[in-house]
């Protein structure tokens, strides 16, 4: 029997830290799945599902949902993808979250985006999603080819709920006294790896350079399968 060892890997950084722009690229650059816990609520809203509605008004009002309800449907949907390597964005967010987590997988890394907070203020309300795929563009750094339409489908964009300023003052706050100790976390266990900047197009290529770095050639998409 041949025991494949799967990459694991984590994205972490602030709400507006570019993960979701980052995972996008390395999911185009690699042979990965991305799971994002956000979009994976968002689903469940949209479908209106007994979870969806419950989460709703936590994530409107810019606070965690609760640890034992996100856990549950991220390793059930974890389960799904377990026989691809796979790269998580938003799980976990507590310590409590990456405790169950470790149960449950060995992780290998943690890109850790460390850009300041002045940063994020700005560019979370300049934020455009494209709904149905979760694409994310910014009108500043990376905007649309045609203002306001996705590049993909041409379907209009929209702006988060969870994107005004109290909001995202709100969820800025529980990523400090939240989240900041799974980086901690982490690090005690040698797998944290911080890329510091304020532009996601300068902190790519060094990301892209270490996760190359990690997965050697083999895991590469051929040129032209993005
Ligand atoms: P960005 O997408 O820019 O990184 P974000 O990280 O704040 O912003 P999402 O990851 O999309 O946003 O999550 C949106 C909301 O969903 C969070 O504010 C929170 O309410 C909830 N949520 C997502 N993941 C978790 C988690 N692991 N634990 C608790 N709540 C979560
Ligand atoms: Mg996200």
């Amino acid at each position: 029997m041949v025991l494949r060892v799967l990459f694991r890997a984590i994205i972490m950084g602030p709400p507006g830290s570019g993960k979701g722009t980052v995972s996008d690229r390395i999911r185009k650059s690699f042979e990965l799945k991305h799971l994002s816990s956000g979009d994976v609520l968002r689903a469940n809203i949209k479908a209106k599902t007994e979870i969806g509605l419950l989460m709703k008004s936590c994530i409107d009002q810019g606070q965690l949902v609760p640890d034992d309800i996100i856990t549950r449907l991220i390793l059930l949907e974890l389960r799904n993808i377990e026989q691809s390597p796979w790269l998580l964005d938003g799980f976990p967010r507590t310590v409590r979250q990456a405790e169950a987590l470790d149960e449950a997988y060995n992780i290998d890394t943690v890109v850790n985006l460390n850009v300041p907070f002045e940063t994020i203020k700005e560019r979370l309300t300049s934020r455009w999603v494209h709904l149905p795929s979760g694409r994310v563009y910014n009108t500043s750094f990376n905007p649309p080819k045609i203002p306001g339409l996705d590049d993909v489908t041409g379907e209009p964009l929209s702006q988060r709920n969870d994107d005004t300023p109290e909001t995202v003052s709100k969820r800025l706050h529980a990523y400090k006294t939240q989240t900041e100790p799974v980086l901690e976390y982490y690090r005690s266990k040698g797998v944290l790896e911080t890329f510091t900047g304020t532009e996601t197009n300068k902190i790519w290529p060094h990301v892209h350079a270490f996760l190359s770095g990690k997965l050697g050639s083999g895991n590469h998409k051929a040129a032209g399968s993005v």
